[in-house]
């Protein structure tokens, strides 16, 4: 029956000639003859029918090995009709199995018989049957295709040797794939993926051309912008002037990094046209607003979130901020340019909802994510492929936090220090795993300890995920609170600018992207600062580590690392896509190259 090719590559999940290339065998049979006779192994082995018994069920052969001159006496235990008619007296075989010794004779049980020898059988691990897979990769995988495919001469010959191999030592060492076999498996693996994903990047032609001067938004400022700030801010303005292709671009940095000022640069430069920016929650919709209001010169600004007092007619604002609650008003003005802070707060519905709203006929408005999420550089190169990314990797202010790792016995001298830095008119911030006791964790709860510190210090607020007064606690805790118990809801990027101490508990059970979420929180303006990560489980190695470095980008790199070795997350990392050979935490050139390679296609 010939193979329904279609069906068996579905099977395989295989959606490319290099997916196919890739699934690679996971082990060799090696049908050389045997050299010699070794109790205990596995050999191959020249063989001559002599005699076959047959007895209660099964099959007792003595063959005769010319090549040891020597029986050895085989039997078989699940008989069909294909052992008596293949085993015939004086008939030669090629036989392959286990040898060993029964009652002082050599034996060997249920042995196979194979028509070639002499030849290295790849094994593959798959859906498929063993002759299914080896009829696809005789069709499909052939230097020309591989050729065909883009790769160079040298990755496609290494792939070559994998599906048919000639000696297995050149390509195996201890049951593994040698390095150079692995460095051309990475390399392929990340050329095939960003092969697809080019495919699906789609070019739109932008509603106009934008090219309002941000002089005087620079020159009102009362700081200089960092270097990468004016570095992104230049790629946006030469994204933003094309007439032919809509902007599609990701800005990237940390907390605090100063991503507000190329949001207010982006509002400028497309002004006289008007902009629409969604944020997450409503205080940092308010925060951008008033930053808006103060740095933007000649530009009207309004503000929309739900259930609050809205503006009625929104014909003469230039810029619009706003929440979500931005998709339900359908008086938006036509922008020219639309933008969404803390992107990874909003499901992609609620961020293409906001673009589709403004294209006119197949015309996109220009569109820019801002994300504080830090993805490892590997993530932003691969990523590059179908969006335009900036990073922003330092923050305006040095910031200075020291970050400890604590366990109960330091639990005295963590309250000497909170006593010292309320004295000084700062702001604590404690984050606990879980609203209410719970036997399943071992820390207590926020409201299991909110008794603690309400007897010990004043203006102690709490707030959590499902507190429906979130935003106004936290309001009215950055104008006069002392400590605030929180869990991770304030993970939301709103600025505590007296903040100087963050205490974490069971800051082993977070992700990494999670604690430096949290960590951002505070030292903002330069604030002299302490990060607290207290833990029932010391020592524990990924929390040393993390204590060590403050780049996001780092940390996100650090955060890849432990994910491989099994390590607990909280997701707070977008996943995406499993390399098999790929390790994003190290392999940053062969992405590059396989980048390169693509672009001069
Ligand atoms: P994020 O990247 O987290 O959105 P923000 O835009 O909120 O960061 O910036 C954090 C703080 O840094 C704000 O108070 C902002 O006014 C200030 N800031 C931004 N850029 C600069 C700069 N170049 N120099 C000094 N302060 C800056
Ligand atoms: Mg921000």
């Amino acid at each position: 029956m010939p193979h329904d090719d279609k069906a068996l590559l579905k099977k395989l999940k295989v959606y490319s000639l290099l997916d196919l290339a890739l699934c690679v065998p996971v082990s060799y049979s090696n049908s050389h003859l045997s050299q010699n006779l070794e109790v205990g192994k596995k050999h191959t082995l020249e063989a001559r029918v002599e005699e076959v018994t047959s007895r209660n069920g099964r099959l007792s052969i003595r063959f005769f090995l010319p090549m040891f001159d020597q029986d050895i006496s085989a039997m078989f235990f699940r008989v069909t009709p294909y052992h008596f008619n293949t085993f015939i007296p004086q008939t030669t075989h090629y036989i392959q199995g286990k040898l060993e010794i029964f009652n002082g004779i050599l034996q060997i049980s249920q042995p196979k018989a194979i028509k070639r020898i002499g030849k290295i059988l790849p094994k593959y691990k798959s859906e498929l049957k063993a002759n299914e897979m080896s009829y696809l990769i005789e069709k499909y995988i052939s230097y020309e295709a591989l050729m065909d495919e883009g790769l160079e001469s040298m990755h496609s010959n290494r792939l070559l040797s994998l599906h048919y191999p000639h000696k297995v030592e050149d390509i195996m060492e201890d049951g593994e794939y040698t390095p150079l076999i692995k460095e051309s498996l990475k390399y392929v693996e990340a050329y095939n993926h960003i092969k697809k994903l080019a495919k699906k990047k789609i070019e739109y032609t932008p509603l106009g051309s934008l090219n309002g001067d941000i002089a005087p938004f620079i020159e009102n400022l009362p700081f200089t912008l960092t270097a990468e700030q004016q570095k992104v801010i230049e790629e946006i303005r030469q994204d933003l002037a094309s007439s032919t292709k809509a902007t599609r671009r990701m800005v990237v940095g940390d907390v605090g990094s100063g991503k507000t000022m190329v949001i207010l640069a982006s509002a400028m430069m497309a002004y006289p046209q008007k902009s629409i920016l969604m944020a997450p929650t409503s205080i940092l919709a308010r925060q951008i607003y008033d930053e808006a209001i103060k740095f933007l010169p000649d530009i009207n600004v309004a503000l929309i979130m739900q259930g609050a007092k809205n503006i009625e007619d929104l014909t003469s604002y230039d810029f619009v901020i706003g929440t979500h609650a931005l998709l339900y008003r359908e008086d938006l003005p036509q922008a020219h340019l639309v933008m969404v802070d803390e992107q990874h707060r909003f499901g992609s519905n609620q961020r293409q909802l906001l673009d589709a709203m403004m294209s006119i006929e197949d015309k996109r408005p220009h569109y820019i994510q801002f994300s504080a999420t830090p993805i490892p550089r590997t993530q932003a190169m691969i990523n590059s492929t179908i969006i335009d990314v900036s990073l922003i990797t330092t923050t305006p202010f040095e910031k200075d936090i020291t970050t400890l790792v604590i366990g109960k016995s330091d639990f005295k001298a963590l309250l000497l220090h909170i006593e010292e830095e309320l004295a000084q008119k700062h702001q604590v911030l404690i984050i606990y795993p879980l609203v209410e006791a719970s036997e399943s964790i071992e820390y207590s709860s926020l409201e299991e300890s909110r008794e603690f510190w309400q007897k010990r210090f004043e203006k102690v607020y709490t707030t959590h995920g499902k507190d429906k007064n979130k935003e106004s606690v936290l309001l009215e805790f950055r104008e006069q609170g002392n400590i605030l118990l929180a869990t991770t809801v304030v993970e939301v990027g709103i600025s505590l600018p007296l903040l100087s101490t963050i205490v974490i508990v069971g800051a082993e059970r977070l992700g990494l992207a999670s604690l430096h979420q949290l960590r951002g929180r505070v030292g903002r303006n330069g604030l002299k600062s302490c990060c607290y990560l207290y833990s029932n489980n010391l020592p524990n190695k990924r929390l040393s580590e993390f204590a060590k470095t403050t780049s996001g980008f780092d940390i996100a790199s650090l955060d890849l690392k432990y994910r491989k070795s099994g390590d607990i997350l909280d997701g707070t990392i977008q996943s995406g896509y499993q390399f098999r050979w790929l390790d994003l935490s190290s392999d940053e050139n062969v992405i590059a190259t396989a980048q390169k390679k693509l672009i001069s296609l």
